[in-house]
């Protein structure tokens, strides 16, 4: 072990060695196979980062924590081992915060390591450098949370981490690491037994044979069946069987946003561009991976019937999640199917036997005649080329490259730049879309690209509405520090939703506004990589190609239409005085 130093035994005066906390929790690290951490150095942590570094972890430092974090959410959601954050005390550790509260809403294993105060001055509250009790304020915000003391405890503290955040319902895990835990040493050889390799840390479920029976039973009577695939169906990487349930059964199946892709868009039992049909339409809808929250109006009201008479008992839901709680969250769940999505989907398949009869062809060939006619409506405006550019025309180039390079992963935020290139932009194969999650939120952009790139290897493409940008704009250094091929598309209208609003009163900008005309591709320049701004789609198109061929750090500046946009995009519903205006 490279880790260890000598030092004189006080009795014998023989040399023995030691291991310094430092080097455990590397060693601990790596023996669970973590090979990367998303940190940003500072005090307590600077010299692990180094230490790290020279023992072969690959350290990817931000330029704020929070971005670090996101960047460990979704290395977390793209490898299903958890991805490592690291902060620094008090500040550094809230700014991680945000990405660890998010990982969990989003069902990322992720894990905060932050450092922290000496446990007696934050105890009694005598005002230490960066004083916080930060395991109970990670501890509500998380999935689990943890404090080390002793260097002999670190392995078992790495081991509770990965276990908690990859067991059951995957999620963040925060782990607090005290100054003083990192300079403490002892003997080496104890050090190494100390480390723990968890063995199996998430378990296959096996949902039991009576769920799965009446899972089937409900399944056989539906003349309208729909298959829901969400992002834990993504996460679950079980693709294979979800690919053999969807096509065995000849059941048409809507995804979620990360979950496109798992089969692609599309595949002709894909019914995304009849989504608002299907939704109140199907009479047995099986949810894999995926929760009744918001984002699918809680399984009830206008999105799922109207009057809300199916929700209260017309339509069924057959429901595959790990968490036996999710299960009759909003709406009743007439066959939980609790277990991993892989045994799930395998123990429908193989009950539903080798006989089983395709969806009544009116219930599939209603759906193919809105998806038709709704696809014609969509080819005709990504069809149109105006001056300047609005999102379909941009947006179109973007499908385009995609369709090229399906293997390239598209990360995606903004209101309008979300909703557009949600369904607009086409996603071939499973885990290649990587978004604002369940809540919707602003600032992953560049954290997701920068993990994107670093744990596949593949070229990023970021589409990132102007005001998403501004979260997480700084990390292009980041970005370009790593020479990673990461894309940077700024859809530049000039404001939040649009670019047009005005101050009734003169003098400042309305609060809506950016500086108009700004030339976020010289951010890009100013740390060394490519930017261009965009006026046409062909220059996007010749721009977005080079960047792809080259693998080069690109931010296009793709100028939009400031008046195209809806307040608050596709949630108008969710803003007040936007809904009021309506
Ligand atoms: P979406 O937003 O795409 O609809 P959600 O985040 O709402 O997806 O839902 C993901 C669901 O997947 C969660 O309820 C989570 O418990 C579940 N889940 C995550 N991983 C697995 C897995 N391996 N097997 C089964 N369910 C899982």
């Amino acid at each position: 072990m490279s880790a260890v130093s000598e030092k004189a035994a006080p009795t014998t005066g023989e040399a023995t060695e030691t291991i310094d906390g430092f080097h455990l929790l590397i060693d601990a690290l790596k023996l669970n196979d973590i090979d990367t951490i998303f940190a940003l150095p500072g005090i307590p942590i600077t010299d692990f980062t180094r230490m790290a570094q020279a023992e072969g972890i690959r350290m990817v430092t931000f330029r704020h924590e929070q971005h670090a974090g996101n960047a460990a959410a979704a290395a977390g959601f793209l490898t299903k081992k958890p991805g490592i954050c690291m902060t620094v005390s008090a500040p550094g550790f809230l700014n991680g915060l945000t990405a660890l509260a998010n990982a969990t809403t989003n069902c990322f294993p992720m894990i905060l390591i932050s450092g922290s105060s000496e446990r007696e001055i934050v105890d009694l509250q005598q005002g230490d450098y960066e004083e916080m009790d930060q395991l109970a304020i990670a501890k509500p915000l998380c999935k689990a949370a943890f404090r080390v003391l002793h260097a002999e405890d670190i392995g078992v503290g790495i081991a509770r981490a990965i276990r908690s955040a990859l067991s059951g319902r995957p999620g963040g895990v925060y782990l607090d690491l005290p100054a003083k835990l990192f300079a403490q040493t002892m003997d080496a050889a104890a050090g190494k037994k100390s480390l723990i390799r968890v063995v199996d840390p998430a378990p296959a479920q096996i949902p039991a044979p009576d769920a799965v029976k009446r899972a089937v039973d409900l399944l056989k009577g539906a003349k309208k069946p729909l298959i829901l695939l969400g992002k834990g169906a993504a996460y679950a990487q079980a693709d294979a069987q979800i690919r053999a349930l969807v096509e065995q059964s000849g059941i048409p199946y809507l995804p979620m946003s990360m979950a496109k892709g798992l089969l692609p868009d599309t595949h002709p039992q894909c019914a995304s561009a009849a989504r608002s049909f299907v939704l109140p339409e199907a009479d047995v809808v099986v949810l894999i991976g995926a929760r009744l929250n918001w984002l699918l109006s809680h399984g009830k009201g206008k999105t799922w019937g109207g009057s809300g008479a199916k929700a209260a008992g017309g339509q069924q839901f057959i429901q595959i999640d790990i968490s036996p709680t999710e299960a009759d969250s909003n709406v009743p769940t007439a066959a939980p199917l609790v277990g991993d999505v892989g045994s799930c989907v395998s123990a429908l398949l193989a009950g539903m036997g080798s006989g089983w009869a395709k969806p009544p062809a009116e219930w599939t060939a209603a759906i193919a005649e809105r998806k038709d006619k709704n696809l014609t409506k969509m080819a005709e405006m990504l069809g149109k080329n105006p001056a300047p550019m609005n999102f379909h025309s941009a947006l179109n180039v973007i499908r385009d490259a995609i369709k090229a390079r399906p293997d390239a992963i598209l990360v995606n935020e903004g209101a309008n730049t979300l909703d557009f290139t949600r369904s607009i932009v086409d996603m071939y194969q499973p885990r290649k879309r990587l978004d604002v999650g369940t809540w919707g939120i602003m600032g992953i952009g560049m954290g997701f690209a920068v993990a994107a790139a670093v744990v596949t290897g593949k070229p990023v493409i970021a589409i990132e509405g102007d005001s998403a940008f501004g979260f997480s704009g700084m990390e292009v250094e980041t970005i370009c520090r790593y020479n990673l091929p990461v894309c940077v598309i700024v859809f530049n209208n000039n404001g939040v939703y649009k670019g047009t609003d005005v101050n009734p009163r003169g003098g400042d900008m309305a609060p809506t506004q950016f500086v108009k005309g700004a030339r976020y591709e010289m951010m890009m320049q100013a740390f060394g990589g490519v930017g261009v701004k965009a006026t046409t789609p062909a220059e996007l198109a010749k721009a977005l190609d080079e960047a792809v061929a080259s693998g080069k750090p690109t931010l296009i500046n793709a100028i939009i239409d400031e008046t195209a946009g809806t307040e608050s995009g596709r949630i108008t519903s969710l803003n007040p005085s936007a809904a009021k205006k309506k």
